[in-house]
This record gives structure tokens, C-alpha cells and sequence, in this order.
């Protein structure tokens, strides 16, 4: 599972990493590596539901979050980084 964005939305720094190396990338999706490491909150979803920049810790939603806030109807998405 990727962020599936190339750039951190806070500092601009791009997420792709290295290559994957060919004899493994069928086994993943997408040719590079990812930077950006995923947060999970088992309270609130089963899987990664933010994401935070290497490089200056800014942190968005991930794509689960922004659906789920979607399904609630609720009008203003925030994320609270403060968790
Ligand atoms: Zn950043």
C-alpha cells in the first residue's frame, strides 16, 4: 500500500526512494521504494491510516482516512496530528 503521492504535501520532498530491484518488484507495487512511513491506529482502522514525512515529520491522511471521512458524511476533514 502506497500514500500514492509523490511529493510530502508539507515540505515538498519527493517520497520515491531507491529502485526495487527487478527480481523482487512483482512482489510489490510501483518500481521504487517508499520514504514516507505509515502510521496505524488499530482504534480506528486496520491498516495505515496516516503517513509522515522522513524529512520534516509532517504528517497527512492516508487514502483509508480520507474514505472513511468521506463515508461518515463528515464535512470538515481534519487530520489532528497531535495523537
Ligand atoms: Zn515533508
Amino acid at each position: 500500500m502506497s500514500s500514492q503521492i509523490d511529493n510530502c504535501p508539507h515540505c515538498n520532498a519527493n517520497l520515491n526512494g531507491d529502485p526495487i530491484p527487478e527480481n523482487i518488484r512483482q512482489n510489490y507495487s510501483g518500481t521504487h521504494w517508499r520514504r514516507e512511513m505509515g502510521w496505524e491506529y488499530p482504534e480506528k482502522y486496520d491498516g495505515v491510516w496516516e503517513w509522515e514525512c522522513p524529512d520534516c515529520k509532517g504528517r497527512w491522511p492516508s487514502q483509508a482516512q480520507v474514505i472513511k471521512n468521506k463515508l461518515k458524511g463528515a464535512k470538515n476533514v481534519k487530520t489532528d496530528s497531535n495523537i
